[in-house]
């Protein structure tokens, strides 16, 4: 009898983990709402880089920036949604892809990171008449800020710091 319940018990576990892996199978990546398969080709695949330094400390860029494990398709089913700029590591490595060919702007990544950047600002700090806010791209001043169409590998850098006296 003992070895009946035992019997059932692991035939019962065998069927939850099937039913568990049926539905992670099921997990599906969405690009901004267009549904993602595996032969379907990103038309845009860059890759550039950003630094954030805010007096004189490299500011960590953290990784799975638009990535959210725990998005519901329309079926309410739990999937990952991948938003078209995103990171996979904390090293400054922005991902855009997208299955349209469409331009990308800096601001975007913002946005889909939840924090301010313009002109004035680049998160809580903002140009004063101590501070200065300047960006540069590939070590030249730029500034576009926010507009900046993203390249492939260029390199970005924010800079807050004080005013040189
Ligand atoms: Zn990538």
């Amino acid at each position: 009898m003992v070895m009946k319940k035992t019997y059932f018990f692991v035939f019962l576990g065998i069927i939850i983990l099937g039913i568990y892996f049926y539905f992670q199978g099921s997990t599906t990546f969405h690009f901004l709402s267009s549904p993602m398969n595996d032969d379907e080709k990103f038309v845009v695949h860059m890759h550039p880089y950003l630094e954030i330094q805010i007096l004189g400390n490299i500011e960590t860029i953290p990784a799975n920036i638009g990535i959210h494990q725990n998005g519901m398709d329309r079926e309410g089913k739990s999937q990952i949604i991948t938003e078209s700029i995103h990171t996979h590591d904390a090293m400054g490595k922005i991902h855009v892809e997208s299955l349209v060919l469409r331009e990308f702007y800096l601001s975007q990544f913002f946005f889909v990171w939840n924090q301010t950047f313009n002109e004035n600002c680049i998160f809580t700090y903002c140009v004063d008449e101590n501070h200065t806010l300047t960006m540069y791209v590939n070590n030249v001043p730029n500034k576009m800020y926010g507009l900046l169409p993203l390249r492939d590998l260029d390199r970005i850098k924010i800079v807050y710091e004080e005013k040189k006296r």
